[in-house]
């Protein structure tokens, strides 16, 4: 179990843009950020971030800066099960490097400026690290329609029915 520590926690994103030539002047000096970012713009077809804690150590190291820490992502999702709609934190342990000339799926590009802006590159760990098949709970069963079809015999399997069907049913009085 990991812990974050959240004083100093501060909602918005203004603090993801950190200051290139401030941390290239003093280099081997660690610079920390503890924030939290309403991160509401990533998402899947499955799931969708909601916010993320972050508290990550940024360093100059000759022209790169690197960034090491901890994310704690925040989702919702739809259970994979029950359909159910749910929510869940996914820790992330990252370790990147932003420099000029970037190695391809490797190190992110330090742009030319002031200014690093960090939320791309957390977008796309947020991204990476949402569940493709969330679960309510690890006991769920799926929906209760489900039984029916497990111990399928005679009526219980009519339990299940196409709902397009549904309302005719609502028209016809029952049979016996
Ligand atoms: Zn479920």
């Amino acid at each position: 179990m990991i812990r974050m520590k959240l004083n100093n926690e501060s909602v918005g994103s203004t603090d993801l843009i950190v200051d290139i030539p401030k941390l290239l002047r003093s280099p081997g000096e660690v610079t920390n950020i503890v924030s939290s970012w309403d991160i509401d713009s990533v998402q899947t077809a499955y799931s969708k971030a909601v916010l993320m804690h972050l508290e990550i150590a940024l360093e100059a190291i000759s022209d790169r800066i690197t960034v090491t820490g901890k994310l704690k992502l925040h989702w919702t999702s739809q259970c994979r099960r029950c359909l159910e709609a749910t929510t869940g934190e996914t820790l992330i342990e990252i370790h990147e490097v932003f420099e000029e000339g970037a190695s391809e799926g490797e190190t992110f590009e330090l742009p030319v400026g002031e200014k690093l802006d960090l939320k791309p590159m957390l977008s796309e760990q947020a991204m990476l690290n949402l569940p493709l098949a969330a679960l309510c709970s690890e006991s769920c069963k799926g929906p209760p329609e489900t039984k029916f079809f497990i111990h399928a015999s005679g009526s219980a399997v009519k339990e299940k029915k196409d709902p397009r069907w549904a309302i005719l049913d609502q028209l016809k009085l029952p049979e016996d």
